[in-house]
C-alpha cells in the first residue's frame, strides 16, 4: 500500500529485492544522487574515513552493488599509499556487479586491488576468518534475515576484525521524522517515476527504510551476533546511522 507497510512473505522477499535491483541497476547511481540530493556521497566518504583502512586491510564489502564503497576504499588506499590492501565486493545481483565492474575499468583501477563475487549476505561464499574488515552500506535492510547476515559477518571476519554498517535509520525528533516521511513517501516514488520511469521499486525502498529496526535495537542485534564494543553514530539527525563492532 502507498502509506502502509507491505507484508511480504519471507521467501518472497529475496526474490522481490532481487527484481528491484535488477530493474534499477542501470539508473541506480543517478537515482542515489537525485533522492538524497547528493548527500549519500558525504555519508559514504565519512563511512570510509570511519573505517580508516591501514596497511594489510582485507575488506569484504557486502551488498556492494555498483562499487561505491569499494571505490572509496581504493581511493583512500591510494591517497595514503597503503600496502597490501584488497577489497572483495559481493552482491546477490550480478547486474549490479556488472555495472560496478564497468565503472571500475573506466576508473582504471588496479585489478589486483579488487575482486567481484556474486553471493548472498546470508550465506557468504567465503571461508571462516578470511577478512579483517567488513562493510555493508544500504544493504542489510534488504536482507530477509538480519541475524543471518550478522552471523555471517562474524564468521568471515578474523579475530580483531571490524564490522561497519551504514544504513538508513530513524530520526530522533518526531516532527522531523514526520516531515522526512512526507518527503520519502510522496516525493521519492515520483522522482523514481520521473528519472527512472519506475514507481514501485522506489516505493519499496521507502517502505524498507521504515521497517528497519531502530538504532538501539539494531545495536543489540549486532551484539547478539557476538560483536563487541558496538556503538553507533547518527548522521544527518538519524537519516542514516553507522554501527560499528569488533570480533574479539
Ligand atoms: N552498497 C552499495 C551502495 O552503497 O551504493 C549498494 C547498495 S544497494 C541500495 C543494495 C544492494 O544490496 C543491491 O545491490 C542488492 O542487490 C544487494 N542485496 C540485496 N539483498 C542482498 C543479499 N541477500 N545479499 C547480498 N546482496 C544483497
Amino acid at each position: 500500500t502507498h502509506f502502509g507497510f507491505e507484508v511480504v512473505e519471507e521467501d518472497q522477499k529475496q526474490e522481490k529485492v532481487h527484481k528491484v535491483f535488477e530493474n534499477v541497476a542501470q539508473d541506480y547511481d543517478v537515482m542515489n544522487d537525485v533522492m538524497s540530493l547528493g548527500v549519500h556521497r558525504f555519508w559514504k566518504d565519512y563511512f570510509i574515513s570511519k573505517l580508516s583502512p591501514t596497511n594489510n586491510t582485507k575488506l569484504l564489502d557486502v551488498a556492494g552493488g555498483t562499487g561505491d564503497i569499494a571505490f572509496r576504499f581504493i581511493n583512500y588506499v591510494q591517497n595514503y599509499k597503503l600496502d597490501n590492501c584488497h577489497v572483495t565486493v559481493t552482491d546477490i545481483n550480478s547486474h549490479m556487479l556488472n555495472v560496478g565492474q564497468i565503472r571500475s575499468k573506466a576508473l582504471h583501477h588496479n585489478s589486483d586491488l579488487i575482486d567481484w563475487k556474486e553471493g548472498n549476505a546470508e550465506h557468504l561464499p567465503f571461508e571462516d576468518n578470511t577478512f579483517n574488515a567488513y562493510t555493508i552500506a544500504f544493504g542489510i535492510r534488504n536482507c530477509t534475515h538480519i541475524d543471518k547476515v550478522l552471523n555471517e559477518a562474524y564468521r568471515v571476519l578474523q579475530p580483531g576484525g571490524r564490522f561497519l554498517c551504514l544504513e538508513f535509520s530513524h530520526l530522533e525528533n518526531s516532527a522531523a521524522q514526520w516531515m522526512y516521511d512526507q518527503y520519502s513517501f510522496q516525493v521519492i516514488p515520483i522522482l523514481g517515476q520521473l528519472v527512472a520511469q519506475q514507481w514501485k521499486p522506489y516505493q519499496y525502498l521507502v517502505e524498507s527504510i521504515r521497517q528497519f529496526p531502530r538504532q538501539d535495537i539494531f545495536k543489540n542485534m549486532v551484539e547478539e551476533a557476538g560483536f563487541r564494543q558496538v556503538v553507533y553514530e547518527n548522521l544527518t539527525f538519524g537519516v542514516v546511522a553507522i554501527h560499528s563492532g569488533f570480533k574479539l
